[in-house]
């Protein structure tokens, strides 16, 4: 009999906790992720995880905890290429991603939580060291930020003197004991220094194939030449792309290779600030007047890839010192200045990002037995793609980070680099 009575106490609080932890979400327009738009709808939210979207007629579903009609409503999006770590040091410049003061650990949090207010519900952040403590402390729920997938630190091509593909194998092998969430490979230089190839068809083979071997993803930072070589090696997804010809685009089609490609974010914002850029290790003032010929060029190739029939396009914005938390901008490059359409620029942040992380049966999608990452913003950013800066709600994980009233949100607030 005791025993039964501390069984039922034991029940009544599960079921209080489960009672606490269960939301729901009324709402007149939700973009599923997937392309397609879902009108009145309740959507029920139980212990982190979409348990329904039903029709708001539905006379058996309860009052709303959260009413979002007048908004749009969708998944939280993804960014596929970020560097959350990357930020400007106490002087006001480019500080890169090795930093290790009080400042620069608050700065970096401070990049995580201005993503998450952004929309922004995971992002991939490829890659630096000190990704891992700030992931590990954001998936525990000691501070707010998006979920962070990381490449810990990249494999930097170097020619011959990247090693035997054997050693190749061993780096990749060393990222995974470190907790890498993918692999990171760098096979060409910066654009900025002509974007030539850095690895051979063989050390690319076996970096990828390694990664493989491992049960990870292999994302490759390749231009011109090297993206062909990046696609025929067998990597996941290629960054950048930028010259890559049509047929290497055809390639990456049909071998199911993503291509993520930035229309504008990253680039801009490195010609916003720049002063804090310049002198800094890696910009010199000859590679920001190269910065402002790669920018149409990067334009011709989403034109290009977005014509490609079965070329599978994910949104990364490439996000560095200035651009955390202005994420969304891309979007806005992306329908303004490279002809994507509005849903499909949706979808390259919500199903298909997940997809691409091999997390399409977790985020990315409004569906029962997904998490619950819901965003809402003010405005129809099928109408007007700026409303991607409007966002007035963040739930991720079934936790509300941001619920203020519509209209009340001045663009980017707080977000000063
Ligand atoms: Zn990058």
């Amino acid at each position: 009999m005791r025993n039964l009575l501390i069984a039922t106490a034991l029940w009544l609080l599960g079921a209080g906790i489960a009672t606490a932890q269960r939301a729901v979400i009324t709402a007149s327009v939700v973009l599923d992720g997937q392309g397609g738009t879902l009108r009145d709808t309740q959507i029920a939210v139980e212990n982190g995880k979409i348990v329904a979207v039903t029709a708001q007629a539905n006379s058996s579903a309860k009052a709303a905890d959260y009413d979002l009609r007048g908004l749009t409503v969708l998944p939280g999006w993804i960014d596929a290429h970020a560097h959350i770590t990357w930020l400007f040091g106490k002087d006001g410049k480019n500080a890169g991603m090795t930093g290790t003061t009080q400042e620069d650990a608050y700065q970096a949090a401070s990049n995580a939580w201005v993503t998450l207010m952004a929309g922004f519900t995971t992002i991939q952040s490829v890659g630096a060291v000190n990704d891992l403590p700030l992931r590990d402390a954001i998936a525990k729920g000691k501070i707010p930020g998006p979920r962070i997938l990381t490449a810990v630190e990249p494999l930097v091509g170097k020619g011959e003197a990247t090693g035997t593909p054997e050693e190749m194998r061993a780096f990749v092998r060393k990222q995974k004991e470190a907790g890498a969430d993918v692999i990171k490979i760098f096979a060409s230089q910066s654009i900025r220094q002509g974007g030539g190839m850095t690895l051979s068809q063989e050390q690319l083979n076996a970096a990828c194939d390694e990664a493989k071997k491992l049960g990870l993803r292999a994302v490759v930072h390749a231009y011109k030449d090297a993206v062909r070589a990046a696609t025929l090696a067998g990597c996941t997804q290629i960054e950048h792309g930028t010259l890559a010809t049509d047929d290497d685009l055809k390639l990456m089609a049909e071998r199911g290779t993503y291509l993520d490609p930035q229309c504008g974010l990253v680039i801009e914002n490195y010609l916003q600030y720049k002063e804090r850029y310049v002198g800094t290790p890696g910009y010199t003032e000859e590679g920001f007047a190269a910065m402002e010929k790669i920018l149409p060029m990067n334009h011709d190739l989403v034109r290009r890839a977005m014509k490609t029939a079965g070329l599978k396009v994910v949104f990364g914005t490439d996000a560095v010192a200035g651009a955390h938390g202005r994420n969304a901008e891309e979007f806005i490059d992306r329908v303004r200045d490279c002809g994507v359409e509005p849903m499909a620029a949706m979808v390259s942040a919500n199903a298909l990002g997940a997809e691409a992380m091999g997390l399409g049966k977790e985020i990315g999608t409004i569906a029962p037995g997904m998490q619950a990452d819901i965003i809402a913003l003010d405005g129809d950013p099928l109408q007007d793609i700026t409303a991607v800066r409007r966002v007035v709600f963040v739930m991720k994980g079934g936790v509300v980070y941001k619920n203020v009233a519509r209209g009340a949100v001045p663009e980017y607030a707080g977000v000063k680099p």
